[in-house]
């Protein structure tokens, strides 16, 4: 398959050639297609197919039958962790041409997409690749007259529901072990941001991956998403998404075949700086948890919580390092604040600033409307003191780049801040007292604390949320596999 550059990528995406559509063996769909407009300029860059009901239904059974067949499903986990390699190489191979898809579809910074995104999709894929055929069974420690044996089974049929934000690497978290476990997996990515994912697919095949073993259907979650968490012969659906859209994965659940849903939801993370932080360079993670991918990143640090008598300080370091991030075209190297991914989600995000001006909040940078890039929808990266929990930017995920500050005085109100929220997924805490951090890492309601910095952990640690975040399994880590294996005891009797 003809590897493109960047540039390359980007002229198809002028000439609105750029295409996604269904991967099913044997299935022709009804060649309805929905066009895919690029956040950059708002321009038509190509489209997508608009699946249907029927398109599902005709995934699902070339997924079971593949399934079935244990055509990939009985392969030994050496045979498949060699195929999953070899995809690992191509999209290596690949990796500036998904990158440049990802950038023009989503908006994302063209650095971040080369950088970041794409070394780590294809390091989830080595890694999971890797560690299948470590995973052992385990013997029950009954007596002599009978053995009992506790193995792994794949489930079977795995719908993986995508959100748009890191459309390459949350198609690898989910992908990536589902498929190396042995289950046939169906990926539904975010009608907005179809492409990597149909390329992605294209070189699972080329790496030999049978085609009912990972399908792809695309087209808008009201139809293709619903169908998937309706029907009945699928076992699993992965979903990462919006809690909103997330409470109806269960609803479709329980409507159908109570099949098991994993849902991996947004956030509304907090930053909790205490008096004894180190100051020093502390603009870098706390701008990089707030600004990181415009905001549009569910682990975003969105509230930042800081002790009143540094407030002030740390304000002006993150108003002198904010100002050298530039705000740009994502096509350009330099850029690290590109728009927001559609309008409707330019509007949302907008509405905050608005509200948050109504609610009392004082505006300490930021706050516009880019306009200065042509017809894209950019927000410029925006931070609000004195932002109270009752208020709507304290309170409600905006996926985009708006921080809100808020103070405390003691401990146990950082505590009480930090947790007043429905979500969970992460936070950070900077404080030089290990006996602190310790306490406080303890007392927060989140899935991932980090400490003296911002992350979400690594490939080898799992990642998800606590309260309205998600629940029913992880993604990452050795943990993301209980999503995909079920047990099966086997007692043998003397
Ligand atoms: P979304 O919920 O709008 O869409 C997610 C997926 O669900 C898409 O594929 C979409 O097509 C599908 N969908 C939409 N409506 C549907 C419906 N009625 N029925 C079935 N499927 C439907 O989310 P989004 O806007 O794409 O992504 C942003 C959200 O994802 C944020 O809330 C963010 O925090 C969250 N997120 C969470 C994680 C995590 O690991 N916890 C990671 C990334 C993003």
């Amino acid at each position: 398959m003809a590897i493109l550059s960047k540039e390359e990528v980007f002229a198809a995406a002028e000439a609105e050639k750029l295409w996604a559509g269904n991967l099913i063996p044997g299935h022709q769909g009804e060649g309805k297609r929905l066009p895919n407009v690029s956040p950059i300029n708002n321009k038509r860059i190509g489209d997508i197919e608009a699946g249907t009901a029927a398109d599902i239904d005709a995934a699902v059974k070339a997924a079971r039958s593949s399934f079935v067949s244990g055509e990939w499903s009985r392969l030994s986990p050496g045979e498949r962790k060699a195929v999953v390699l070899r995809w690992a190489e191509l999209m290596e191979e690949h990796a500036e041409e998904l990158a440049a898809l990802d950038c023009v579809d989503a908006g994302k910074p063209i650095t971040e997409c080369l950088n970041t995104d794409m070394p780590a999709t294809i390091d989830t894929f080595r890694w999971y690749a890797e560690a299948v055929d470590k995973v052992f069974g385990k013997i029950s420690p009954t007596g002599p007259g009978a053995l009992g044996l506790i193995v792994s089974e794949p489930i079977g049929v795995v719908g993986a529901v995508l959100p748009w934000n890191f459309p390459a690497q949350m198609y690898a978290w989910k992908v990536a072990p589902a498929l190396a476990a042995g289950n046939s997996v169906i990926v539904k990515p975010a009608e907005l941001t179809s492409l990597s994912a149909y390329r992605m697919t294209e070189l699972a095949y080329e790496a030999g991956v049978p085609r009912g073993a990972l399908t792809l259907v695309t087209g808008l979650g009201e139809e293709v998403g619903k169908a998937l968490g309706l029907h009945p012969d699928v076992d699993v659906v992965s979903f990462t998404g919006s809690t909103e859209v997330g409470r109806l994965f269960l609803k479709y659940s329980a409507e159908s075949n109570l099949k098991e849903i994993v849902l991996e939801c947004g956030g509304k993370s907090p930053q909790v700086i205490f008096e004894d932080a180190e100051l020093d360079g502390i603009e870098n993670h706390v701008l990089a948890a707030a600004f990181w991918n415009m905001g549009e990143n569910c682990s975003c640090g969105s509230r930042l919580i800081v002790h009143s008598s540094i407030k002030d300080a740390v304000l002006e370091r993150l108003k002198a390092g904010l100002g050298k991030w530039k705000v740009g075209l994502p096509t350009d190297p330099e850029t690290q604040i590109g728009p927001m991914v559609e309008k409707a989600h330019f509007d949302k995000v907008s509405s905050f600033l608005e509200d948050a001006k109504k609610q009392g909040a004082t505006l300490v940078y930021g706050g516009r409307i880019h306009d200065t890039l042509g017809s894209g929808w950019y927000v410029e990266p925006t931070i609000f003191d004195n932002v109270k929990p009752e208020h709507r930017l304290f309170q409600e995920e905006v996926f985009g780049p708006i921080l809100a500050v808020t103070t405390f005085d003691t401990e146990e109100e950082a505590i009480a801040l930090a947790n007043n929220s429905t979500y969970g997924l992460a936070a950070s805490l900077y404080t030089s007292s290990l006996k602190r951090a310790q306490r406080v890492a303890a007392a927060i309601q989140a899935g991932t604390v980090s400490v003296n910095g911002f992350s979400e952990g690594d490939i080898t640690t799992p990642f998800g949320g606590y309260k309205q975040s998600g629940f029913g399994g992880r993604d990452n880590g050795l943990e993301a596999f209980n999503q995909y294996l079920q047990l099966k005891t086997i007692w043998y009797m003397n």
